[in-house]
């Protein structure tokens, strides 16, 4: 946990102070010793930075709270709840961004000011991440909002980590996760690469296609998540993953900071593909994209329907399986096999590498610092089949055994 937090400012200062160079910057670090390093090159806070931070968390809080929205609903939690959920993220993500948008055209805000002030928003957000996780934290052993739904690990520092409740909220529908993974984390992304964007207008005079391709592929993603917000419900964040360190600093700082890396690197060092080169990476980024959104529609379909539905033309083969809550009630539930479902376990995986690494791609093979996306995503995904695998084998047992015969690869056909 204190890691991560010099992982994230050690990337910055690679980009900021060593022209991106992550090798530069690890001789610096051997050659001051970590504690000069980081009091010479660290971001400080800056009081308007953080006031400005504060007004923007409120703004997300205000949209998630009070604009118009559907109620969807979860899954049945292991104690047995099912909950409804406020899922107005694509009309937050259109105001924010027409706001965005029109305080810049009329001069009233420097459309370049995320950048300009990304360092002491790092610190920012790196602050708001820690009290997340100690608020979350208290609030699972003072106020929680689902007792039965809590689960502690028998150590302080992973109850920390992971998180102690499933789902926490204040009143009946401000979810914590809904909203901290969506708004101030992935509503964010986008108005990062939009001030990046414009960053690398104001210091070299024009916008690249490369910059371009890449937030064109950032964009796609986003709204596709918010489109599909009610998907997400369905997801392992939402479904398994405990609120603690995790998803809260996750959500605050690493998403907004790694996932931009690309549009920060290019702000700073601009290449130029040609009209050929930047289609075939958008190319392949949308080929990717369309295989992640047609495996993810493909479960959800399922899931919705019972099973009573056709993939491909045929209809949808399912193994009907069966799983205890802990409160000792059996239930009924469904593991797809075919469709792409048939081809490997977690396919949708393969969907959303492929994208990763085209947005990666538009930074060109010289440095390795705008691969930091591509790198974790491989290692998250991977872990997250690990850690499903376990989890569905211990859920359903049995079933899982036989659905593992039938579909036998994790990710790749073939290959893995
Ligand atoms: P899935 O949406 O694949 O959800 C896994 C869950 O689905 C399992 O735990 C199980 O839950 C259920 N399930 C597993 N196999 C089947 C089956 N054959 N039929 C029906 N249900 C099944 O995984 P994730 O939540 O990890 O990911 C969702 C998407 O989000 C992926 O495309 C992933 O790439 C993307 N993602 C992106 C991240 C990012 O930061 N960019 C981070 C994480 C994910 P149950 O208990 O309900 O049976």
């Amino acid at each position: 946990m204190l890691l991560c937090p010099c992982l994230v400012i050690f990337l910055r200062v690679a980009l900021s102070s060593f022209y991106g160079s992550l090798s530069a910057a690890y001789n610096a670090l051997l050659d001051f010793g970590p504690a000069n390093f980081f009091l010479l090159y660290a971001p400080r806070p800056d009081f308007k930075v953080t006031l400005g931070y504060g007004v923007w968390i409120l703004l997300q809080v205000a949209l998630y709270q009070f604009l118009p929205s559907k109620l969807s609903t979860g899954q049945l939690t292991p104690a047995g709840n099912l909950l409804k959920y406020r899922t107005n993220g694509l009309l937050a993500w259109i105001i924010t961004h027409v706001l965005f948008l029109t305080l810049s055209i009329f001069g009233f805000l420097d459309p370049a000011i995320l950048a300009r002030h990304w360092e002491a928003l790092l610190v920012t957000a790196n602050i708001a991440g820690f009290l997340l996780t100690g608020l979350a934290y208290a609030k699972a052993h003072l106020s929680p909002t689902h007792e039965k739904d809590r689960k502690f690990s028998g150590s302080i520092m992973y109850d920390v980590y992971m998180g102690i409740e499933l789902n926490p909220r204040i009143g009946k529908y401000f979810d914590f996760k809904l909203f901290t993974n969506g708004r101030p984390g992935i509503v964010a992304w986008t108005l990062i690469d939009f001030s990046f964007i414009a960053y690398q207008y104001q210091t070299h005079g024009y916008i690249t296609k490369s910059i371009l391709v890449s937030t064109i592929l950032h964009t796609i993603y986003v709204v596709d998540f918010f489109i599909n917000e009610d998907w997400y419900l369905r997801t392992i964040d939402i479904c398994h993953d405990h609120f603690g360190f995790y998803l809260a600093w996750g959500s605050l700082v690493w998403l907004p900071a790694v996932y931009t890396l690309q549009t920060q690197y290019l702000a700073r060092n601009p290449i130029l593909w040609s009209n050929f080169q930047a289609a075939a990476i958008l190319i392949t980024g949308i080929g990717g994209y369309i295989l992640f959104r047609s495996v993810n529609h493909q479960k959800d379909l399922v899931r919705r329907t019972k099973g009573i539905c056709n993939l491909w033309g045929a209809p949808a083969k399912v193994l009907r399986v069966k799983y205890q809550t802990n409160d000792g009630l059996e239930h009924d539930s469904l593991l797809l096999f075919s469709g792409w479902w048939g081809l490997a376990r977690h396919v949708n995986y393969l969907g959303d590498l492929i994208l990763s690494y085209s947005m990666c791609a538009t930074c060109g093979f010289t440095h390795l610092l705008p691969w930091t996306y591509a790198i974790f995503m491989t290692i998250l995904l991977i872990h997250r089949c690990w850690r499903d695998e376990e989890r569905c084998s211990k859920k359903y047992g049995k079933g899982w055994e036989e659905y593992c015969k039938r579909v036998r690869w994790v990710i790749v056909p073939g290959i893995y």
